[in-house]
C-alpha cells in the first residue's frame, strides 16, 4: 500500500480523497494555486505545495510542477480527482515513467474512452447496446445526409472529443442538417481543437442512467447499480439519485451484468461509469467516464462501499474487496449540486461566505470544502458543495432532503439552494416522472426561483 499520496485537485473532491487517505493511514500532500492558499484541502493535508498562479493551466494542469511536488514530498502516487488531469492519458504515462502511481485506469483505456467514436465502437464490440448512429466521424455532408436519412430524424451531431455537453447540435429535418453540422464542427474545433463530429439518433424523452463499475485490471469487475442523472441543465447534471425511479430490479441487474461483463473483457482498472440513455425500456450507450464522478456519493450511500478507498487499493495492486454477491442496494439516496450561482439566471456568484451552516442528522452527508469566512475564488467551477441524503425509501429520502435544504444557510454569495427547495416539492419529482428535458422546460416556465 502507498504511504503518501499527492492530491492533484482542489475543492470538495480534494477533501473527499484526503478523507479516504486518512482512513487508510496514508499521508497526504495537497497542491494549490496562489488563489487557494486558504482552501480547506490545504489546511487539512499533512503537507502542501503551491504549484502556481490562479489560472488552472498554470497550476492544477501544470504537469512539471506536479512532478516537482511529488519529488519534493516523496509522494508515491497521485489521485487526480475529476476534471483537470483526471482523463489525461499522457499524464498517467508521464507519472508511470517517473515511477509514480496514477490512481485511476490504465492510460490505454483513458485514451480509448476519451474518443467518443472509438468508445462507441468498443462498447458495441463488448456487447453494450448503443444509440443508432454513424459508424465513425462524418467528414462529408453528402454522407451525413444519407446516414441521417437512414437513422431517421431528428438526429444529434456530437463532437468526437466532446465533454461537458459542448459541441452538440440537433437537426430536426434535412433542411437543418448543413447548418447544424457546420456549427457543431466549429464549436468542437473551438472547444477541443478537434472538429471531428459524428451522428446519433436524437432521443426525444430519455432518462440519463449510468452504471458505476470497479475493476481490478486483471479481468475481475463488479457493478454497483445505477444513478439516474436525468435532471440536467445545458447537459450538466444538477440532481442525481440511486436507484433510478424508472428501473426495476430485473432491468438493473440485466444492464449491470452487461456492463460488468464488458469491463471484465476489457480488464478495466479502477472506478468508471458507463453512461446510457434509457427510453421505452431500452438502454443506449453514450459514453464512458474513466474517473471518479461528482455524483459518486449516491452510490456509496446505497451500497455502503467507499469508492475512493477501493480506487486507492486497486491502484496499489490489491484485489477488489467485494464480489458482486456482496453488493446490495439499500434504501435510496439523492444528491443536489449546490453551486454559487444565482438560482434563476445561473450567473456565478463568487465571493466571501459570511455565514455557513451545514445541515446534519441521520442520513445527511455534506461533501463541501467551504467554511465561514472562506472566499470562493472566481477562477474555478462554482460548486459550493454536495448535499447527499439517504433514506429507507425514496419518500423518506425526499422528506429528509426537504428538511436538510431548509436547514442549510450560506450567506454572502448566492447559491442554487432555492432551486432545490422548489424541485424537492414538485409533484413530478415526487413521482419520479422526469426525463433529460424536464428541468429545462421547468426553468423556462419559472423565470424566478
Ligand atoms: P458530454 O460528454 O458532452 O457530457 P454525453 O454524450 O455524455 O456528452 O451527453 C450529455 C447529455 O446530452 C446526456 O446526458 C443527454 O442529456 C444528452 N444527449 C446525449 N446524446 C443524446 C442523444 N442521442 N439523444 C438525446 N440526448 C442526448
Amino acid at each position: 500500500m502507498f504511504t503518501k499520496i499527492l492530491i492533484a485537485n482542489r475543492g470538495e473532491i480534494a477533501l473527499r480523497i484526503l478523507r479516504a487517505c486518512k482512513e487508510l493511514g496514508i499521508s497526504t500532500v495537497a497542491v494549490h494555486s496562489t488563489a487557494d492558499a486558504d482552501a480547506m484541502h490545504v489546511k487539512l493535508a499533512d503537507e502542501s505545495v503551491c504549484i502556481g498562479p490562479p489560472p488552472a493551466k498554470d497550476s492544477y494542469l501544470n504537469v512539471p510542477q506536479l512532478l516537482a511536488a511529488c519529488e519534493i514530498t516523496g509522494a508515491e502516487a497521485v489521485h487526480p480527482g475529476y476534471g483537470f488531469l483526471s482523463e489525461n492519458a499522457r499524464f498517467a504515462e508521464i507519472l508511470a515513467d517517473h515511477h509514480i502511481g496514477f490512481i485511476g485506469p490504465k492510460p490505454e483505456h483513458i485514451r480509448l474512452m476519451g474518443d467518443k467514436i472509438e468508445a462507441k465502437r468498443t462498447a458495441k464490440r463488448l456487447g453494450i447496446p448503443c444509440v443508432p448512429g454513424s459508424e465513425g466521424g462524418i467528414t462529408d455532408d453528402v454522407d451525413a445526409r444519407r446516414i441521417a436519412a437512414d437513422i431517421g430524424y431528428p438526429v444529434l451531431i456530437k463532437a468526437a472529443a466532446g465533454g461537458g455537453g459542448r459541441g452538440m447540435k440537433v437537426a430536426r429535418t434535412e433542411a437543418d442538417l448543413d447548418v447544424a453540422l457546420a456549427t457543431a464542427r466549429s464549436e468542437a474545433k473551438a472547444a477541443f481543437g478537434d472538429s471531428t463530429v459524428y451522428l446519433e439518433k436524437y432521443l426525444e424523452k430519455p432518462r440519463h442512467i449510468e452504471i458505476q463499475v470497479l475493476g481490478d485490471g486483471r479481468g475481475n469487475a463488479v457493478h454497483l447499480g445505477e444513478r439516474d442523472c436525468s435532471l440536467q441543465r445545458r447537459h450538466q447534471k444538477v440532481w442525481e439519485e440511486s436507484p433510478s425511479p424508472a428501473l426495476n430490479v430485473d432491468a438493473r441487474n440485466r444492464i449491470g451484468e452487461v456492463v460488468a461483463d464488458a469491463m471484465r473483457k476489457l480488464k478495466y482498472l479502477s472506478a468508471g461509469t458507463v453512461e446510457f440513455l434509457y427510453e421505452n425500456g431500452e438502454f443506449y450507450f453514450i459514453e464512458m467516464n474513466t474517473r471518479i464522478q461528482v455524483e459518486h456519493p449516491v452510490t456509496e450511500m446505497v451500497t455502503g462501499i467507499d469508492l475512493l478507498n477501493e480506487q486507492i487499493r486497486l491502484a496499489a495492486g490489491l484485489p477488489l474487496s467485494i464480489t458482486q454477491d456482496d453488493i446490495t442496494i439499500n434504501g435510496h439516496a439523492i444528491e443536489c449540486r449546490l453551486n454559487a450561482e444565482n438560482p434563476s439566471t445561473f450567473r456565478p456568484s463568487p465571493g466571501r461566505i459570511t455565514y455557513f451552516h451545514a445541515p446534519g442528522g441521520l442520513g445527511v452527508r455534506v461533501d463541501s470544502a467551504v467554511y465561514q469566512g472562506y472566499t470562493i475564488p472566481p477562477y474555478y467551477d462554482s460548486l459550493v458543495g454536495k448535499l447527499i441524503v439517504h433514506g429507507k425509501t425514496r419518500n423518506e429520502c425526499l422528506m429528509r432532503l426537504r428538511r436538510a435544504l431548509d436547514e442549510i444557510v450560506v450567506d454572502g454569495v448566492e447559491t442554487t439552494a432555492p432551486l432545490f427547495r422548489t424541485l424537492v416539492r414538485h409533484p413530478d419529482i415526487a413521482n419520479g416522472q422526469y426525463d433529460i428535458h424536464w428541468l429545462e422546460h421547468f426553468l423556462a416556465g419559472s423565470p424566478d426561483i
